[in-house]
C-alpha cells in the first residue's frame, strides 16, 4: 500500500502506532513489548515491528539503547550528534543528552585510521537523582 502524501514528515499506520506505543510507556521498550501491546492493533509479526523501528530510527525519530536492547523516543528533532544515554540502573530511567563538541571528538577517533564509522553509541550507566 502506498502512501499518497508521502513526503518526509509522513507516518505510515505501523509507525504512528509504534510511536504512541512508545510515547505512553515513558520508558525503552523492546522489540517483543511493542508487540505484545500492537497486537491487538494488528501488528502480528515481529518482522513488521523490527522494520518499523529502523524506519523510525532512519527517521531519526527513536533510537536503539544496545545494552538494554530497547528503543526510545528522541528527546529533540534529527540531530547530527551522537546521542549520549544516561541510565539509571536501579530504576531504569533513561535520558538522552546531546554535546556537539563531545560528538565532533568521538567522531575524529575511528577516522584516524581509516575506519569509518556507521554509527556509535554512548551509554552512561549510574544512579539517578531519585534513586541517589
Ligand atoms: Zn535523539
Ligand atoms: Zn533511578
Amino acid at each position: 500500500m502506498k502512501n499518497v502524501n508521502e513526503n518526509f514528515n509522513s507516518l505510515t499506520r505501523n509507525q504512528t502506532l509504534v510511536l504512541d506505543c512508545l510515547k505512553q510507556a515513558r520508558r525503552p521498550l523492546g522489540a517483543y513489548t511493542l508487540l505484545e501491546s500492537l497486537q491487538k492493533k494488528g501488528i502480528k509479526a515481529p518482522l513488521q515491528v523490527y522494520r518499523t523501528l529502523n524506519q523510525l530510527a532512519d527517521k531519526g525519530m527513536i533510537h536503539k539503547i544496545e545494552s538494554l536492547n530497547a528503543w526510545t523516543l528522541c528527546c529533540d528533532t534529527k540531530h547530527e550528534e551522537t546521542p549520549i544515554f544516561v541510565i539509571c540502573k536501579d530504576c531504569g530511567d533513561v535520558k538522552e543528552h546531546l554535546d556537539k563538541q563531545f560528538s565532533k571528538n568521538l567522531h575524529r577517533i575511528p577516522t584516524d585510521q581509516g575506519f569509518k564509522p556507521d554509527h556509535s553509541v554512548v551509554e552512561i550507566y549510574g544512579q539517578c537523582g531519585n534513586c541517589s
